[in-house]
């Protein structure tokens, strides 16, 4: 049984530094906000290995009050139209606060679109009416089958149902812009994708296909396509249904937060909780978080940070805890 760990603005963890949770800032203008990694399905091909089945230690849940603080400081720092993407390592509709999270977020200076990337499973009419009074601009729809026995199989849990999510799907497509986002796995859902694009088409909502990337952390059922034979498919399907399937919106340059440490520095940091896997802990320094390696308690350590790019720091430690 894993923990969940809420991170609260009481516990004076940063919401900055670390894939699990909080905000992540990579100098354009998308914000990712990350309010959860809880997930209620155990896709076996999920890159974060979410979800029920999921064998790492800790989950995470941020207070909304705090997310929201924070976020208020990050735009007011860029003080530039962002576009802020709900997209946990999990899904966001687990998140209880999700509706008051979309409608502080719009109540924010400087947000122009407010986006969720969901598995649709929790998506009924009431919540998309309830999103979209909020201040939802779009939905992002991991639909990966469109059968039945596939999207159970892909899904991994016996009572996701695709046809109700295909329901869902329509109506959301009629109240604000839905996108489906199938991922695709080589040798495995080849012919559900071409029902899902001629579905897409149907209802008029956007495809996004992504290729499946090998993730050392996640769940991997096949081996990653090559990016060639991709783009080859893609250009056959693009071709067969005149239709866009590699879209993605207008990404522009925005200046980055300041970083705190770069690659092979050594610092003194404070370790403050478990991270998301049995050899992680997280420490803080200066007001970000750090994925600490090779601690064993919590306590002050010296770390040598291993990776540093965006704002999202890694490290080792070198004496302490
Ligand atoms: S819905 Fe997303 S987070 Fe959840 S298991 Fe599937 S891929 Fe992972």
């Amino acid at each position: 049984m894993k923990n969940i760990i809420k991170i609260t603005k009481k516990s004076g963890i940063p919401l900055i530094g670390t894939m699990y949770f909080g905000i992540m800032d990579r100098s354009t203008n998308i914000l990712e906000i990350r309010p959860t990694t809880l997930c209620n399905i155990n896709c076996t091909f999920c890159s974060v290995a979410a979800g029920p089945k999921s064998t790492y230690n800790n989950d995470f849940v941020v207070e909304e009050s705090y997310l929201v603080e924070e976020l208020k400081k990050i735009l007011d720092f860029k003080s530039t139209p962002m576009d802020i993407w709900i997209n946990p390592q999990g899904d966001p509709t687990v998140y209880p606060d999700l509706v008051a999270l979309i409608e502080d977020c719009r109540n924010l200076k400087n947000v122009k679109n407010i986006i969720i990337i969901t598995n649709g499973m929790l998506l009924t009419k009431e919540k998309i009416d309830a999103y979209k009074k909020a201040g939802l601009t779009q939905i992002s729809l991991s639909m990966n089958a469109f059968s039945s026995k596939k999207a159970k199989e892909l899904a991994d849990i016996p009572k996701y149902d695709i046809e109700k999510i295909r329901k869902v799907a329509k109506y959301a497509a009629s109240q604000l812009k839905l996108v489906l986002t199938p991922v695709y796995l080589k040798n495995t859902n080849e012919d559900e994708i071409d029902s899902i694009i001629k579905f897409a088409k149907e209802i008029n909502a956007t495809i996004t296909i992504q290729n499946f990337l090998h993730n050392r952390k996640g769940r991997n059922p096949v081996s990653q396509q090559s990016w060639k034979k991709f783009l080859n498919q893609m250009k056959d399907w693009e071709k067969k249904y005149n239709i866009e399937l590699l879209k993605v919106g207008k990404i522009e340059k925005t200046k980055l937060l300041p970083k705190v440490a770069k690659k092979g520095q050594v610092i003194e940091v404070d370790i403050v909780m478990d991270g998301k896997f049995i050899d992680e802990k997280i420490a803080v320094f200066q007001g970000r978080n750090i994925v600490v390696y090779g601690a064993k308690r919590l306590g002050k350590a010296k770390i040598k940070i291993v990776r540093a790019s965006h704002n999202l720091y890694f490290g080792k430690l070198i004496k302490g805890t």
